[in-house]
């Protein structure tokens, strides 16, 4: 198929959800993919922060080639190893928990706010169904995730949403969310950097508010990790920055290295909330996901990949802060490890997009006036030099 077939064939055969750029993938190779007419780019997007441990990494190919070989699915009729094998490593990982395994980081959040639920009514307080959640947050497309994302405009095709189900609040006021934890919410929902709305930080003593407010009125505090998760802050789980833990935990995107898994974690006394038949997933946790994650992690942990993403992360603010002093068109560059934003002067966050594409660099334009930085784990010093090369030489010549 030429590129030209295939986008007419796109249009015609898919539902227009999305607003796909000018190329076709055909192979990647760690940092780098090719497109289909022989392009090569260093891959500043990571499929939205999922490559951690790069394009076909061979540990992780290796092992979804094994497992695939032996067992693809058998359903949660029964046990598996490879599934049993991850909800251990991620229990080790995180020193408490027992798991559920999803298929994508909505669901693992929809099974939090399930179990917030099942766990409020264990504790004779039904009435504590409603979820106290951040402007400006993401957590996904289903409805109740949907109704949980802090933005308007994403609920506005589909309302009415369950009004009941959440109160929004803004990010990093303390009192605000004091005062929006009232009788009927039975759940904070928090991502401790909000990936999709810009790269914004929650503040250490903003979520250590948090964690007093929830444990002084029996609400739980879940952490939405999904982007932030499995060393793209720098340390295994954002949460680990602040010293503040949570009582559920979701993860996603990098834990499959590719292949579609989402867990939500929570500590022991919340999780046995759940009884049989509660929830649960055709899909979830099936053998061969579950060896690429376990692949994943091995490779984070033997490459030490959490400790690069710290020293890389550093490394892309210095230069980036650095290289854009004194470019109009950008304001402002934050991040944490891996997971970088620059704020840019105006809505013209495509064009800068298209422009570095152009110039064999992929970064992603999370909102009109914002670029994110989410290079693989793996990422080197001189291909941090060299994205910071591209992106300062496209944004100086753009005029603010
Ligand atoms: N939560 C966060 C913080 C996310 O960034 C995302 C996706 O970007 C999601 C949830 C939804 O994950 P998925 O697209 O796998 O459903």
């Amino acid at each position: 198929m030429t590129f030209d077939e295939l986008r007419a064939a796109e249009a015609s055969f898919h539902m227009p959800v999305y607003g796909r750029q000018p190329v076709a993938f055909v192979r990647g190779t760690g940092t780098m993919l090719w497109d289909s007419e022989g392009n090569e780019y260093l891959d500043f997007v990571a499929g939205i922060a999922v490559m951690s441990v790069g394009h076909s990494n061979p540990t992780v190919v290796e092992a979804v080639r094994e497992q695939a070989g032996l067992l693809t699915h058998v359903s949660n009729l029964y046990y598996t190893e490879p599934q049993v094998k991850l909800a251990e490593r991620l229990h080790d990982l995180l020193g408490w928990g027992k798991v559920f395994f999803a298929n994508s980081g909505a669901e693992a959040n929809e099974c939090a706010v399930k179990l917030a639920r099942r766990w409020q009514r264990e504790q004779g307080r039904p009435g504590r169904a409603g979820l106290v959640a951040a402007l400006g947050s993401f957590h996904g497309r289903t409805v109740a995730t949907l109704a949980a994302t802090g933005q308007p405009a994403k609920h506005e095709p589909f309302a009415p949403l369950p009004p009941e189900l959440v109160h929004h609040v803004p990010l990093n006021d303390a009192d605000a969310l004091e005062a929006a934890v009232d009788d009927g919410i039975g759940a904070v929902l928090l991502e401790v950097v909000q990936g999709e709305g810009g790269i914004n930080p929650a503040t250490p003593e903003y979520l250590k508010a948090a964690r007093e407010l929830c444990d002084e009125r029996g609400v739980l505090l879940i952490f939405d990790e999904v982007q932030t998760g499995l060393g793209r802050t720098g340390r295994w789980f954002g949460f680990q920055h602040s010293g503040v833990a949570p009582d559920v935990v979701t993860l996603a995107k990098a834990l499959g290295g590719g292949l579609p898994i989402g867990a939500c974690v929570a500590r022991e006394a919340v999780a046995d909330a759940f009884r049989p038949g509660d929830h649960a997933t055709t899909f979830g946790g099936g053998p061969v996901p579950c060896a690429a994650a376990l692949a994943v992690l091995d490779v984070i942990d033997k490459e030490g990949l959490v400790e690069n993403s710290a020293a890389m992360g550093e490394r892309l603010v210095t230069a980036l802060t650095d290289a854009l002093a004194d470019v109009p068109a950008a304001t402002e560059v934050r991040g944490v490890g891996l997971l970088v934003g620059i704020q840019l002067a105006g809505e013209f966050s495509r064009e800068i997009v298209d422009a570095c594409r152009d110039r064999g660099l992929l970064v992603n334009n999370v909102k009109p006036d914002t670029i994110r930085l989410s290079p693989p784990l793996i990422v080197t010093a001189g291909e941090i030099d060299r994205a910071v090369a591209i992106v300062a030489d496209v944004l100086k010549a753009r005029v603010a």
